[in-house]
């Protein structure tokens, strides 16, 4: 099956690719499937957006596509920024503006706990849908540490190993990040 990422974002691409493998015939980012769209994420969920995107990139290729919405959630901020992670500190995808405020607002806190939320959603070309969620369980830092990944990665503590999501090599992080848990129960659902 040919299946097109209902995705502008580089780093999700690369990492959501690499994950799949040969799960698909073929894969294609909207770049090379010439779909030049941006979906207006207003939905209230992580799931909703997720939806949405990849409907309305099957809508505009006739072809299976598969979006991803995600985000970090953080416990002493009541779940924030969640579904507005992107543009945390106003401007879309500003990570280390975004990555500052967080810094700045758990400042003066040691309830560090927080999650990445991933939610996954394959529209096939009938509109027929198949959806899944995953997380990853960890801790905001006191300061940035390691230079792999993106976004709110330099700033993710994993207890368990020892360092940030962003001291990870690419091929660990993809083996325990929630969008690796929402693809692998994906394609539980798919088999
Ligand atoms: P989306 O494009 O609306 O799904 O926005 C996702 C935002 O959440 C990104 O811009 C990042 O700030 C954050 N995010 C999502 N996944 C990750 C990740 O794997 N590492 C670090 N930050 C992430």
């Amino acid at each position: 099956m040919k299946l097109i990422i209902a995705s502008n974002n580089a780093h999700k691409l690369e990492e959501i690719k690499a994950i799949l493998g040969g799960a698909f015939e073929e894969i294609l980012s909207l770049r090379e499937a010439g779909i030049a769209h941006e979906t207006v994420e207003d939905g209230a969920t992580f799931a909703a957006n997720a939806e949405k995107k990849a409907r309305e990139i099957m809508e505009l290729s006739g072809c299976c596509a598969l979006a991803d919405d995600s985000g970090l959630c953080v416990d002493a901020l009541g779940g924030a920024p969640g579904i507005y992670s992107a543009r945390f500190a106003g401007e879309h995808g500003n990570d280390a503006a975004n990555r500052r405020k967080l810094l700045d607002m758990l400042a003066d806190t040691d309830e560090r706990a927080a999650h990445f939320s991933c939610a996954m959603a394959l529209v096939r070309a009938d509109g027929s849908m198949t959806a899944a969620e995953g997380y990853v369980y960890g801790e905001i830092a006191r300061a940035e540490a390691g230079e792999n990944g993106f976004g709110y990665d330099s700033l993710f503590y994993l207890p368990e190993r020892g360092c940030t999501m962003a001291q990870l090599p690419p091929d660990e992080k993809n083996a325990i990040s929630h969008r690796h848990n929402a693809l692998y129960a994906l394609l539980e659902k798919l088999k």
